[in-house]
């Protein structure tokens, strides 16, 4: 074969791939962090050290174009060109959002919206999934079982087992429980795993005050239930209320519309979206880790949960979710 006719082959295969290939059309990457910080456990990889999220968003902001959440829709539809929009959102309602992350964020000029689940607003205790942690995996021992009279069923073995998997084994039972029971659950966990707390003031749910002055130009509060439950246990009338109930809370802090809502746990069925549209919601978050393209589902949103990983690394996988975006 001469080399004009292979070169010519060669072109017309890749024209044909080309065309055989649909228009993915422009797609942006959404962004889930937690805690801003340097707990002593973190088994569930919810925190980033302040130094190392610094350095993430300055690599954000270099790379990227940083969109504020409720804009992304519009912005897939009119921006055509130019780097990839990326979104950065936070879950929960952490202190060190308002006191390490957003001086951060305002510096590198990057827009974030804050799901707050409005039930722990002002609480002077952690969010007992940190508790939970904190009791299991730094307590110098551990009883032989672990049964609580307020959770029937529950018996969880710690002789010979991983603590994380003991960690993961009540914090499942626990998760299935109405908030009552679960503090009940809690308060009796107390007496079985006694040990002094580490008071990390950042690390408990900001307050009414706080929640209004993360608020701004740049920052939006968005809601994520009353009690983080997991929402697909619920009847499609407490899922209902659950987000709805959130939604009205934030908007009497905030005094404007609440639109925005991420499902906690990243647990969401059919119902669930019914549940956030019937509550008023225009866009809800999952923790599906792929990319958001213009014909995405917007109560289906999927998000990038960001760990301890270097700038370098968090951009390759922002990319390589780009890249694998396929039309919807
Ligand atoms: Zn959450």
């Amino acid at each position: 074969m001469s080399p004009r006719v292979d070169t010519l082959i060669r072109r017309v295969v890749r024209m044909a791939s080309r065309l055989a290939r649909p228009m993915a059309g422009p797609s942006a990457v959404v962004l889930m962090y937690h805690r801003v910080a340097q707990p002593m456990v973190d088994p569930w990889n919810l925190s980033v050290a302040p130094d190392l999220f610094d350095r993430q968003i300055a690599m954000l902001a270099k790379r990227y174009r940083l969109v504020p959440l409720d804009e992304l829709p519009e912005r897939l539809h009119r921006d055509r060109g130019g780097p990839p929009l990326v979104a950065v959102t936070f879950d929960d309602g952490y202190r060190d959002n308002l006191v390490v992350a957003r001086p951060i964020l305002e510096k590198h000029g990057c827009p974030a919206t804050l799901f707050v689940t409005t039930g722990f607003i002002g609480w002077e205790t952690p969010f007992w999934w940190d508790e939970l942690a904190e009791r299991v995996l730094c307590a110098r021992r551990l009883p032989d079982r672990i049964a609580l009279a307020t959770v029937p069923g529950m018996t969880v073995q710690t002789d010979g087992h991983d603590r994380v998997d003991v960690l993961f084994a009540i914090w499942a039972c626990l998760r299935k429980l109405s908030s009552p029971q679960r503090d009940a659950a809690m308060a009796e966990l107390r007496e079985a795993l006694p040990g002094p707390m580490p008071a990390d003031p950042n690390a408990l749910p900001m307050g009414v005050d706080e929640i209004a002055a993360f608020a701004g130009p740049l920052f939006d509060i968005a809601a994520h239930t009353v009690t983080h439950p997991a929402l697909t246990d619920l009847s499609l009338e407490a899922q209902t209320r659950e987000i709805a109930e959130s939604r009205i809370a934030l908007e009497r802090i905030l005094d404007r519309p609440v639109s925005s809502f991420a499902y906690p746990y990243g647990d969401f069925d059919d119902g669930s979206v019914k549940a956030a549209l019937d509550a008023g919601m225009k866009l809800a978050c999952t923790t599906e880790p792929s990319s958001f393209g213009h014909r995405h589902p917007l109560l289906r949103v999927p998000r990038l949960q960001v760990k301890s990983i270097p700038p370098q690394e968090l951009g390759l996988r922002i990319d390589s979710l780009i890249q694998l975006a396929t039309p919807r």
